[in-house]
């Protein structure tokens, strides 16, 4: 049964009342309602504690205070606004709504959540640049989350958009309220009683990053086989998810390999990786990483190799359906969910450094941002009519240059056709069309 009921008034600070609509949630630490505050009327979330260590935790009010007079380091948080009244002993916190979205975790449990899948690559891309966006500029601002988990995260299972929830555990560097995070996506030194800092949350984020992509958990496989993982005791689990974590794909130990029965989606995604990101999770997550907080990868290292991969993504009609993969070493890049080789490819050649590979029905993103500037199309039966088409789905009117110097501008709404050589001012950057990387 719900603290609240609806209709109950609680004071906000200066932000005036709050009236509680509807009761969302409950987890360990306390429970969720959609509210609206007056005035002005702004429909938000309430968290409200009913968590008895919280409450009675003043270090974590008073950091929670604190976060309230900070600015949100990205609109991606969830950020807490203002910290009520008491009623009784017991308080909460306002922040934005988020539209209902599945969590990480839904994304594990496809026979209780068969909607929450990630229906392609580029999701799975935007999603993981999402998160690594916000985690930089946290870091940069000089704060951790401490507490990365699977529940941290509302993803939209198409585009990718990310909001995060949970940032009341959110500390200044230096500042502890005694919190710790969950054992399956914490550090090997928090694990062992450490205070969690920017380099646990580094563990936590190529943890959750991997899982993204590959679903299953990188620290089980063999080692963790004919263990019941819901009734673990709490020292084994600190061992196998901590101190003695082995990377299920780790280079130089293969003692916990995936087991096709239990960690079929680890063994399923693995070869459908790059390279490059076969060798960023197997530094990210290798012994030197999980024992030495600085060989680990940061989110604006993550962002970087995400931005790349998601430029080389394939997009693919193959089968009947669209779908898409990520780049292969083979010529020409071949499916490997149909078979089906690539038809045609433009590239573009930024001038700020980098490459975009345009194929048909591929949204066109423009550095790190999370919606797409434009989206190619393939017009023509083979190869040697294939005209390549991009539309212009950005705010910003674009401006193409041929080599001899015509210039025709592409208004929001607008396409135009892809010729090599061709130079694209999209606004904040510039790009040369051509056949190759
Ligand atoms: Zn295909």
């Amino acid at each position: 049964m719900p603290f609240l009921s609806p209709g109950t008034r609680i004071t906000v600070g200066a932000h005036g009342t709050l009236t509680v609509i509807a009761y969302i949630g409950g987890g360990g630490q306390g429970e969720v309602y959609r509210v609206t505050v007056n005035p002005g009327n702004r429909v938000m979330a309430l968290k409200w504690y009913t968590n008895e260590f919280i409450l009675r935790n003043k270090a974590f009010r008073r950091n929670l205070e604190d976060l309230c007079r900070r600015p949100s380091p990205s609109p991606a948080f969830l950020w807490p606004e203002a910290v009520t009244a008491r009623v009784g002993h017991r308080y909460g916190y306002i922040m934005p709504l988020s539209d209902e979205l599945p969590d990480l975790g839904q994304y594990f449990c496809p026979d209780v959540f068969p909607d929450a899948y990630f229906r392609s690559w580029e999701a799975r891309i935007n999603a993981a640049l999402a998160i690594c966006s916000a985690l930089s500029k946290l870091h940069l601002a000089g704060m951790s989350y401490q507490d990365i988990n699977d529940g941290s995260f509302l993803i939209h299972p198409v585009t990718g958009h990310v909001r995060i929830c949970d940032n009341d555990n959110i500390v200044p560097h230096g500042v502890s309220t005694g919190m710790q995070g969950k054992v399956r996506y914490s550090a090997a030194e928090v694990i062992a009683g450490r205070a969690p800092d920017q380099a646990s949350d580094c563990m936590s984020l190529a943890i959750v990053l991997y899982r993204i992509f590959a679903v299953d958990h990188p620290f089980e496989g063999r080692n963790t086989l004919g263990r019941n993982l819901a009734s673990m005791s709490a020292e084994d689990e600190a061992h196998l998810f901590g101190s003695d974590a082995v990377f299920c794909h780790d280079s130089r130990d293969d003692s916990n390999r995936p087991d096709r029965r239990h960690q079929p989606n680890s063994l399923f995604f693995w070869p459908h990786f790059t390279d490059t990101l076969r060798a960023a999770f197997a530094e990210a997550l290798s012994r030197d990483a999980i024992t030495l907080p600085k060989r680990r990868y940061t989110a604006s290292m993550w962002q970087r190799i995400l931005r790349r991969e998601r430029a080389a993504l394939i997009t693919c009609h193959g089968g009947g359906d669209s779908h898409d993969f990520l780049s292969a070493d083979t010529l020409p890049p071949r499916c490997p969910y149909c078979g089906v080789a690539l038809h045609g490819e433009l590239w573009l050649r930024f001038f700020s450094g980098g490459a975009y590979r345009l194929t048909d029905g591929k949204a066109l993103y423009l550095q790190f941002d999370s919606e797409p500037a434009g989206r190619c199309r393939r017009i023509g039966g083979n190869r040697s009519t294939d005209v390549f088409v991009l539309s212009n789905i950005s705010s910003d009117t674009w401006t193409v240059t041929s080599p001899g110097g015509g210039r025709s501008s592409v208004p929001p709404g607008g396409q135009c056709r892809l010729m090599p050589d061709d130079t694209i001012d999209f606004g904040r950057v510039r790009a040369r069309v051509s056949q190759s990387e």
